[in-house]
């Protein structure tokens, strides 16, 4: 491959990556999970560190989400911390 070919497909690697880190740092801040370290861990690998994220995000850290802004509440939290909704706990 001449050099132009390097520099487009890393121009393109660049993009989806940042775009998976932007990505994983704000769904990371509405869970109230660490957004700075999944954020920075997103930009490594794709698509294997996003399918980590959210197996971890999804999975293993079982957070109540609120239906009507998002945020993340502990668990047993009867009212979002965030807007004071009603949440239900599943
Ligand atoms: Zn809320």
């Amino acid at each position: 491959m001449d050099t132009k070919t390097y520099i487009v497909l890393f121009t393109f690697l660049f993009i989806i990556l940042s775009l998976q880190s932007f990505w994983i740092f704000k769904d990371a801040q509405k869970r109230g999970m660490n957004k700075w370290l999944w954020g920075i861990f997103g930009f490594f690998n794709t698509p294997t560190n996003l399918l980590i994220y959210l197996i971890v995000s999804r999975t293993l850290i079982k957070k109540n989400i609120c239906k009507n802004c998002g945020h993340g509440n502990n668990k047993g939290a009867k009212y979002c911390e965030n807007c004071g909704e009603i949440l239900y706990i599943d």
